[in-house]
C-alpha cells in the first residue's frame, strides 16, 4: 500500500514516489496488479482518488474491465456535470518560438515562414469564431516574448472579453505576477502541460530554450493558482513516456493542487502526439492506442469526480463521438492550429495536424443527437442561468 501524505512541493512528492526518475519500480507495480485489486478499485467510492486505486485502474489487469469502468464513469459524469458539454476553440496568435521541443512543429529549428497577429488581426479571427457561436476561446501562442508580450496578451484578453464569456490560454510560462496581470485582464484559465513527468525524457525532448528546465516548468501551476486563476489545466503530451506511469504522476500533481488551491478548478487534457512540420510519429516509442487513451480518461474520472476532461480535435471524429457521455466535459471544434487560420485559408504553418475537421455546428449537432447540450458560453454562467 502506497501511503498518501502531504509533501511541501510537487517536485518533492514525485521524487519521494520515484515517479520522476528510475520508474522501473512502477513498471513492476503495474505488472503486479491483480484482477482482485481492480475489482476492489471499482467497488471503492466512485470519484475519490488514491494512488493505489489509480494504479489498479491504469494497469494492464484493468483492460478487461473497460466496459465496467465506462458505465461507472458515465454515471458519475452525468451526476456531476449533467448533459452539458462545453465547446471551445483555440485562437493561435503566433507561431514564433524560442524553444526546441522535438515534438512540435513550431520548434525554432524548423525553417518556415513565421507569423504573429496584431491585436486587430487577432480580433478579426475572433469575429469569425464569435459568428460561429463560440463564447469560449483559448488563446494559444509559441514562446514569443519579443512580440507576444504580457502587455499584448492583457490587451487582447480585455478586448476578447467584450465578445467572449470565457477566455483561457495555452501560452508560455510566466511569473505569478504576470499571471496575475492576465487574470486581471480577463484570462480566467490557463493550461500548462508538463509534457512528461519523467526527468530523463523531459531533458531529451527539451534540449534548449527556457522550457528546458523541468523544475521551473513544474512550478507553473502553483504560480497560476497563486495568481487566482479559476481554471488550471494539467496534462502530458501522450507519446513521450509510458502513459500508465505518466497518469500516476499527473494524478499526484492534480491531487497536490486540489489540496492547496481549493479555489481553482483542475482539468485534465489528453493531447496525443500528432504529425507536424519536421515531426514524424514513428520517432516516438510510447504512442498509445485508442483503447489506452480511453482507459486513461476513465481511470482519471473514477478518481476525480469534479475534474474537467478536455479532448481536442487532435483526436478522430469516431473516438470523440464515442467519448461523449463517458467522461468528457469539454471539446474543441472547428480548430485551426495556425495563426490567421480562420480568416486565411492558406495561412501560416500549423502546430500539428488536426484529425476531426468538422465545423463547429456539426459537432454541436452530433452532441444534440446524442442527447447532450452543447454549451458555447461560460460553464458557471450556464449553470447559474446567467
Ligand atoms: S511546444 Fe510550445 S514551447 Fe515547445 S516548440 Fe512548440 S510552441 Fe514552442
Amino acid at each position: 500500500m502506497i501511503q498518501t501524505r502531504t509533501a511541501s512541493s510537487i517536485a518533492e512528492r514525485l521524487r519521494e514516489l520515484q515517479l520522476d526518475v528510475e520508474r522501473g519500480v512502477w513498471e513492476q507495480r503495474l505488472r503486479d496488479v491483480t484482477a482482485h485489486d481492480v475489482e476492489a478499485a471499482l467497488t471503492s467510492r466512485s470519484g475519490v482518488y488514491s494512488l493505489n486505486k489509480l494504479l489498479a485502474l491504469v494497469s494492464p489487469a484493468a483492460e478487461p474491465y473497460l466496459e465496467r469502468m465506462a458505465e461507472l464513469s458515465r454515471a458519475l459524469t452525468l451526476q456531476r456535470f449533467g448533459r452539458a458539454i462545453r465547446l471551445y476553440v483555440p485562437l493561435y496568435v503566433s507561431n514564433y518560438c524560442v524553444n526546441k521541443c522535438r515534438y512540435c512543429g513550431f520548434n525554432c529549428s524548423n525553417d518556415f515562414e513565421r507569423v504573429h497577429l496584431t491585436i486587430e488581426e487577432a480580433l478579426n479571427e475572433a469575429d469569425v469564431l464569435a459568428s460561429e457561436g463560440f463564447r469560449d476561446v483559448l488563446l494559444v501562442s509559441g514562446e514569443d516574448k519579443a512580440f507576444v508580450t504580457v502587455d499584448y496578451l492583457a490587451e487582447l484578453a480585455a478586448r476578447l472579453r467584450e465578445r467572449f464569456g470565457f477566455v483561457g490560454a495555452e501560452i508560455y510560462q510566466m511569473s505569478a505576477d504576470d499571471y496575475g496581470r492576465l487574470f486581471e485582464a480577463g484570462i480566467e484559465g490557463i493550461t500548462l502541460y508538463q509534457e512528461t513527468y519523467d526527468r530523463d525524457e523531459y531533458a531529451h525532448y527539451h534540449p534548449a530554450g527556457p522550457k528546458a528546465d523541468y523544475d521551473v516548468r513544474l512550478r507553473g501551476p502553483d504560480d497560476m493558482a497563486t495568481a487566482g486563476m479559476r481554471e488550471i489545466g494539467l496534462g502530458v503530451l501522450l507519446g513521450l513516456a509510458d502513459w500508465r506511469i505518466e497518469t500516476l504522476a499527473l494524478a499526484e500533481h492534480a491531487s497536490y493542487m486540489m489540496k492547496r488551491y481549493w479555489q481553482s478548478r483542475i482539468s485534465f487534457s489528453f493531447p496525443r502526439l500528432r504529425p507536424a512540420c519536421g515531426v514524424s510519429t514513428r520517432e516516438f516509442p510510447h504512442l498509445l492506442s485508442d483503447r489506452n487513451l480511453v482507459q486513461m480518461m476513465l481511470a482519471l474520472r473514477l478518481c476525480f469526480a469534479d475534474a474537467g476532461l478536455v479532448l481536442s480535435t487532435r483526436e478522430s471524429r469516431r473516438l470523440r463521438d464515442h467519448l461523449v457521455g463517458l467522461g468528457v466535459t469539454r471539446l474543441s471544434a472547428g480548430s485551426r492550429t495556425n495563426p490567421g487560420g480562420y480568416t486565411h485559408a492558406n495561412a501560416a504553418s500549423e502546430q500539428f495536424a488536426v484529425d476531426d475537421s468538422r465545423r463547429p455546428a456539426e459537432v454541436a449537432a452530433m452532441l444534440s443527437e446524442r442527447g447532450f447540450e452543447p454549451v458555447w458560453k461560460d460553464w458557471d454562467r450556464a449553470f447559474q442561468g446567467r
